[in-house]
């Protein structure tokens, strides 16, 4: 039983130059962020020998007691979070969560209506060839170009006229909160299932920072690694009443053995999220997101062509609108890239670009702030990332941007134990 540096020193130096890439850069990518070393030990464990199928008490194999210990404590802990009557902690991902819903709720070829693409929404809401696209009867709902939000009379108007069995509501990219009541209010006028996509904002409903839609969806589904800050994976939240029809539509709808490596970081993220401490940090988080927003709207920046969607952000993230800069999405990722600051392009609505190059970027606070940045952390990088979408980007200012980066990246140490 060899390490893995005497075993394979070719995936051993890759995932050393991993941990470095993380630690002297700044990651900025809104999805991400740091997990603490327990959920990265419990992910390590020896967990991920044993097979699962089923659930705690009612498995399909042998010598599950430590298991089911493990996965009933994640399953409390997450409904005690969110406060939600059911919870299965078993989808291997976001993804996954959102097909055992859909699973659950719908029947193929019935309609459904999401948030487009292209305006903020995820794959699995509905995109042409994703399996939600493929399965259902996709209609969308946009944002208002005017507002950069979502535009709940189109969403009530489309309700009417398609009949959706399903609305979502939920992003991946959009700066701003979804008004849950006013969705709950148009679900039930057509009759329709209300599904709640809170994978981005999780974390904010956990340290009670957003609304929480738990009390207006049938149905929640989240990632556990974006702002919960927890391993990659999914949960799905929901009414007692739907319990048995999501749990069959995990296993054996979709998945067969559930992770318990990842079941049990899971339930370390979940006591994590419970704390002070974490409330501390998305608070550090909204505020982080409100401090860029506030810079980029500067005339400096405003004069370079940058615009921030809808005006600034009441979430973890910025989306940053690239159409009146001489810098298309690409290209800005690119410039940030080499200055240490990790970040993606993004489409903005009606964006003339191809989605391979975009005309916007989407810009994270969770991963910084989980680093332990603070208002004035968070100024300098605004700063240093509004320098350097400007015009007049020369060798000499990529070197004194990158040493700010450092200088950032220094304050704040990542996994020093690691
Ligand atoms: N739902 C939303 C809103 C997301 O933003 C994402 C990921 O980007 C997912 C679901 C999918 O999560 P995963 O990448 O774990 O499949």
């Amino acid at each position: 039983n060899q390490s893995l540096h005497a075993l394979d020193p070719e995936v051993a130096a890759a995932v050393d130059a991993e941990l470095h890439r993380q630690q002297s850069t700044l990651e900025m990518i809104a999805s991400e962020n740091f997990a603490p070393v327990a959920v990265l030990e419990a992910q390590g464990s020896v967990l991920t020998n044993k097979y699962a199928e089923g659930y705690p008490g009612r498995r399909y194999y042998g010598g599950c007691e430590n298991v089911d210990v493990i996965e009933q404590l994640a399953i409390d802990r997450v409904k005690a979070l969110f406060g939600a009557e059911h919870a299965n902690v078993q989808p291997h991902s976001g993804a996954q969560a959102n097909a055992a819903a859909m699973f659950a709720l719908l029947q193929p070829g019935d309609t459904i209506l999401g948030l487009d693409l292209a305006h903020g929404g995820h794959l699995t809401h509905g995109m042409k060839i994703n399996f939600s696209g493929k399965l259902y009867n996709v209609v969308a709902y946009h944002v208002d170009p005017a507002t950069g939000r979502v535009d709940m009379a189109e969403v009530e108007r489309l309700a009417k006229e398609a009949q959706p069995k399903l609305i979502v509501a939920g992003w991946s990219a959009y700066p701003r909160q979804l008004d849950f009541a006013e969705f709950r209010r148009i679900a039930d006028e057509v009759g329709a299932y209300l599904m709640v996509d809170m994978a981005h904002f999780a974390g904010l409903v956990a340290a009670g920072l957003h609304p929480s839609p738990v009390p207006f969806a049938d149905v929640v589904t989240t990632t556990t690694h974006k702002t919960l800050g927890g391993p990659r994976g999914g949960v799905i939240l929901s009414k007692a009443e739907l319990a048995k029809k999501i749990n069959s539509a995990v296993f054996p709808g979709q998945q067969g053995g559930p992770l318990e490596h990842v079941i049990a970081a899971k339930a370390v993220a979940f006591k994590v999220a419970a704390g002070e401490e974490f409330k501390d940090r998305q608070k550090r988080t909204l505020e982080g997101a409100a401090i860029l927003a506030e810079r980029l709207t500067q005339p400096d920046a405003v004069e370079a062509g940058v615009a921030v969607l809808s005006g600034g952000t009441d979430v973890h993230l910025v989306l940053v609108d690239l159409r009146n800069s001489e810098l298309d999405g690409q290209q800005a990722e690119d410039r940030l890239h080499e200055v240490g600051i990790t970040v993606n392009r993004n489409a903005v609505p009606n964006d003339p670009r191809p989605p391979m190059v975009t005309s916007g970027l989407r810009i994270g606070a969770p991963a910084l702030a989980t680093r332990g940045f603070q208002a004035e952390d968070f100024r300098e990088v605004a700063d240093v990332i509004a320098e350097a979408l400007k015009p007049g980007f020369d060798e000499a200012k990529a070197e004194s941007l990158k040493a700010r980066v450092t200088a950032l990246a220094e304050k704040h140490p990542l996994y020093p134990e690691l």
